[in-house]
């Protein structure tokens, strides 16, 4: 039998590459965007008609091309961006597989006018179908200008298949989207049939994406700033309030580039369990800047997927800094005043060694007594558990914590509180008022402290005058032996168990003495009906427990100095704005909302 293998025509070729590159008007409005970017432009104009099927065109001021090297930029495979296979390991540029012109000139009509500031003439080419219709020299300012005309003109199949012109629009509004947010320092404009529908001026990236997503965007924005050995965030998640239904805000850019990650989406909603509600998902901007060695996005022909090496790292480390900022920022908008997300520590739980309890007496002890300040001092001394947490936090971070604390503290001290029904305390602050449920409050706060001083510091105990005698059931006594060394890590000095009851010697600090039996046996309780399955959840249902029983109630008045007190150390709470146990713990209303009462 003779022969019968050929070697495909290059423009057979291409058109099958094509199949893959060029979906829609949007691909290639991405292809063209990417090269303008990549040629370091800084202004950009798309142009479409009819939503791309007729005309889409990108301007650039970028570099432009040499005569040879614009004809050379149409032949598949044919780029400036890497030279060996080495380079594709660091990559710095959107594209490097040089195939999207020769793709896009396949399937469509292309004229190309482009000039470099080595040539004293441009190049105006034109190109239909992968064949070159004229090539002539022209003057043209520096830069390039490629305009893309009647996509599929010559495959009836495909261009029948393109969706409505509504549909094909949102698609390539969604590119231009990625592409404008990643680029803050790139001016874009872009017209469809004629109208100016964006003109992005240069700025920062909240100044971008509220010019991308309008002015109530905002109020919406959470910053987020993590830097480790291994990976860099930055950019914005969305307050909880403000999470949505529908998913169209959330964009992550790796190494600048636009991807989709079922995995990095489920640590950020993660950031947010229990804090919205079921169905609902937040916003998110976030850049993610990973040394390009441990990356390969060429998985993909159009380049939105990733493969990460650390990626169950990349997981914790995303998810800790969206909870951390979130904790963080919830209340500081209300306040007017932008906190540093690397002020605080997160808790910290591992590697801590069991310590016995400081023993220091002191029966006039006062809950609210300890001054906000050395709550800051407290604060700072655990930037040492940070950093072993995250290697790598730069230095210089206390006297900036020192000063925002400062600024902080006198934001809340200024205003005046008072309390209502004994049950509420009011304070004024910039934008309106706040209003704080008191008990909630406080269990927040001794939640915190106590997880502190069980994880990190060890607790201080109470010593008490005559040992206390508390009989128990036999399930308890049982519950007691297992969970001993924390209680003891919570600051109760157990002297004795017996089959029926317990001697008790020492108690936490602030714990009220006459209440001890009430707390432990409230304490037993949660645990057995917490079920906790890990020591650090027993630890934290401890927390929760004594939060909960220790914590001033309503009804019980608070003079001027606790009102204080409780506000300052409230909003020093990693997650001031829910209790241990979900509920809210304050709310604000506007000076607007007041206003529209009348
Ligand atoms: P790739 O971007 O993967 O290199 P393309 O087919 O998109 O492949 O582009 C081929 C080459 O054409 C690029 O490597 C670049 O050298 C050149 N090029 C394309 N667009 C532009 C532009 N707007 N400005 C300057 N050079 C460009
Ligand atoms: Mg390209």
């Amino acid at each position: 039998m003779a022969d019968i293998i050929q070697l495909l025509p290059d423009h057979v070729a291409n058109q099958i590459a094509a199949g893959e590159v060029v979906q829609r008007p949007a691909s290639v409005v991405k292809e063209l965007l990417e090269n303008a970017i990549d040629a370091k432009s800084d202004q950009i104009k798309l142009v479409i008609q009819d939503a791309g099927k007729t005309l889409i065109q990108v301007i650039d001021n970028g570099i432009g091309m040499s005569p040879t090297d614009a004809r050379m930029s149409f032949e598949r495979h044919a780029t400036s961006k890497i030279k060996t296979a080495a380079d594709l390991f660091k990559l710095k540029t959107k594209g490097f597989r040089g195939e999207a012109l020769a793709s896009i000139a396949a399937v469509a009509q292309v004229e190309l006018k482009t000039s470099n500031t080595e040539n004293q003439f441009g190049t105006h080419l034109k190109i239909e179908g992968n064949e070159i219709i004229f090539q002539e020299p022209t003057t043209t300012s520096k830069g390039t200008n490629i305009a893309v005309r009647n996509l599929f003109y010559n495959i009836p199949a495909r261009r029948k298949f393109l969706k409505s012109d509504a549909v094909e629009t949102r698609h390539i509004i969604n590119e231009f989207h990625r592409v404008a947010l990643a680029h803050p320092q790139i001016s874009f404009s872009f017209f469809h049939n004629g109208k100016e529908i964006y003109n992005l001026l240069t700025g920062n990236l909240r100044k971008r994406i509220v010019a991308i997503l309008g002015k109530k965007a905002n109020d919406q924005l959470v910053p987020i700033a993590e830097k480790t050995d291994l990976i860099e965030i930055s950019g914005f998640v969305s307050k909880i309030e403000f999470a949505k239904r529908k998913k169209d805000e959330q964009f992550f850019f790796v190494n600048n580039r636009f991807i989709k990650s079922p995995y990095l989406n489920h640590a950020v909603q993660s950031a947010y369990e229990n804090l919205i509600a079921n169905g609902l998902h937040p916003s998110y901007f976030l850049f993610l800047s990973v040394n390009s060695e441990r990356i390969d996005i060429n998985i993909h022909p159009t380049k939105t997927e990733i493969k990460f090496d650390d990626e169950k790292t990349i997981y914790a480390i995303l998810k800790a800094s969206v909870k951390h900022s979130l904790g963080q920022y919830q209340v500081a908008p209300i306040l007017d005043f932008e906190r540093n997300a690397n002020l605080d520590t997160p808790y910290y739980f591992k590697n801590k060694v069991s310590s016995t309890p400081k023993i220091e007496v002191d029966p006039n002890f006062n809950p609210f007594k300890t001054q906000a300040s050395q709550n800051i001092r407290e604060q700072k001394k655990n930037i040492g558990n940070w950093e072993s947490l995250y290697s790598g936090i730069s230095s210089g971070i206390e006297n900036e914590m020192e000063h925002k604390s400062e600024l902080f503290q006198n934001e809340l001290t200024e205003a005046t509180t008072f309390q209502i029904h004994k049950k509420f305390v009011i304070s004024s602050i910039k934008s309106g008022v706040v209003i704080i449920h008191q008990n909630l409050a406080h269990q927040r706060i001794l939640y915190e402290e106590f997880l502190e001083k069980i994880t990190v510091e060890g607790a201080v105990s109470q010593q008490l005058l005559f040992p206390l005698e508390i009989s128990f059931n036999k399930e308890e006594i049982k519950l007691i032996k297992e969970i001993k060394e924390d209680l003891e890590n919570c600051g109760f000095q157990i002297d004795q168990i017996f089959d029926d009851k317990i001697v008790i010697k020492g108690i936490p600090s602030g714990i009220n003495e006459g209440k001890t039996t009430i707390i432990i046996e409230q304490l037993l309780a949660d645990i057995q009906n917490d079920l906790p399955e890990n020591s650090f959840s027993q630890l934290d249902s401890m927390a929760k427990s004594l939060a909960k029983s220790t914590a001033v109630k309503t009804g019980q008045y608070l003079n001027a100095k606790e009102q204080e007190e409780l506000v300052n150390k409230l909003f020093l709470c990693k997650q001031p704005e829910s209790s241990p146990y979900g509920k809210k713990t304050f709310i604000t209303i506007n000076l607007s909302e007041i206003d529209n009462k009348f």
